[in-house]
């Protein structure tokens, strides 16, 4: 398993326990979602996978090996964040925002390959290179982040609600991005607000209630069969149209 979320429970300050024994596994090759309302617990997930917030118990391994504080700079190197706040440098322009995201790398051959790779999948990139990146509309500034993101040749994709406030016809584009990078063999954690159009893309789907509780996890179709999770979708996750893309 890439990555295995033991029974975690996450906590904020002295009382507020945002994650009550969550478990869940990423394999490698696969997209997976979570899903649940606001305050769920689901960004507390992957914050907790990057190490920004401890675990109070539990366990969460990235390739066998814990992703606490002390082996973070190696996790780090390994797993791509996306925050919901997108995390780029608005000050700086989309060019140089893209070339940070390579920064650690010392292929600078093969990196310049990958920001051209970027920048066809990601064409509005090429015409705004020179731009302040704060000046660039919310669709185009989560374009560079997930750029960016993927300029750490990570082994996996952490995207924290990639498509909030986006008009429609970006929503489209990037979930695009998302079964296409899948289809390349990226494997992707998803937070997403967007249950019906997670779970049309995804290869497995997490149900979570608050406070980080899993309800169900499994194809939209196995997610059907569980009442206590068709409960609190208020909709039944087998009427989504399956994926396709799914082996
Ligand atoms: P959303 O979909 O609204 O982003 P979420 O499922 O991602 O929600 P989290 O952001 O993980 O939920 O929050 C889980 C719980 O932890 C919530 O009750 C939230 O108020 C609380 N929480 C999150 N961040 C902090 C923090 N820095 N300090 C204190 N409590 C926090």
């Amino acid at each position: 398993m890439l990555l295995d979320i033991d029974n975690a429970y996450i906590q904020y300050g002295p009382s507020v326990m945002a994650v009550q024994g969550a478990s869940l596994q990423v394999a490698e090759g696969e997209l997976v979602s979570l899903i649940g309302q606001n305050g769920a617990g689901k960004s507390t997930l992957l914050k907790a996978v990057m190490g920004v917030v401890p675990l109070h118990s539990g366990a969460i391994t990235f390739d066998g090996s814990p992703t606490d504080a002390r082996s973070f700079s190696t996790v780090r190197q390994r797993i791509s964040y996306v925050p919901e706040d997108r995390g780029i440098f608005t000050k700086l322009t989309v060019g140089e925002n893209l070339r940070l995201g390579g920064v650690t790398r010392r292929d600078k051959k093969a990196l310049a390959a990958d920001i051209e790779r970027e920048l066809e999948r990601f064409p509005v990139l090429r015409k705004y290179w020179g731009k302040t990146a704060g000046l660039l509309s919310g669709g185009e500034q989560q374009q560079l982040a997930i750029a960016r993101a993927l300029l750490l040749r990570p082994r996996l994709l952490l995207l924290d609600e990639p498509t909030l406030g986006l008009a429609p016809i970006i929503v489209d584009l990037i979930f695009d991005v998302v079964v296409r990078l899948r289809e390349e063999g990226m494997t992707i954690l998803l937070v997403e607000q967007n249950a019906v159009r997670a779970l049309e893309v995804s290869d497995r789907t997490y149900v979570v209630q608050a406070p980080g509780r899993v309800l169900g996890c499994g194809s939209a179709a196995e997610l059907g069969k569980l009442p206590a999770v068709v409960d609190y979708l208020g909709f039944s996750p087998s009427d989504v149209r399956g994926n396709s893309h799914v082996r």
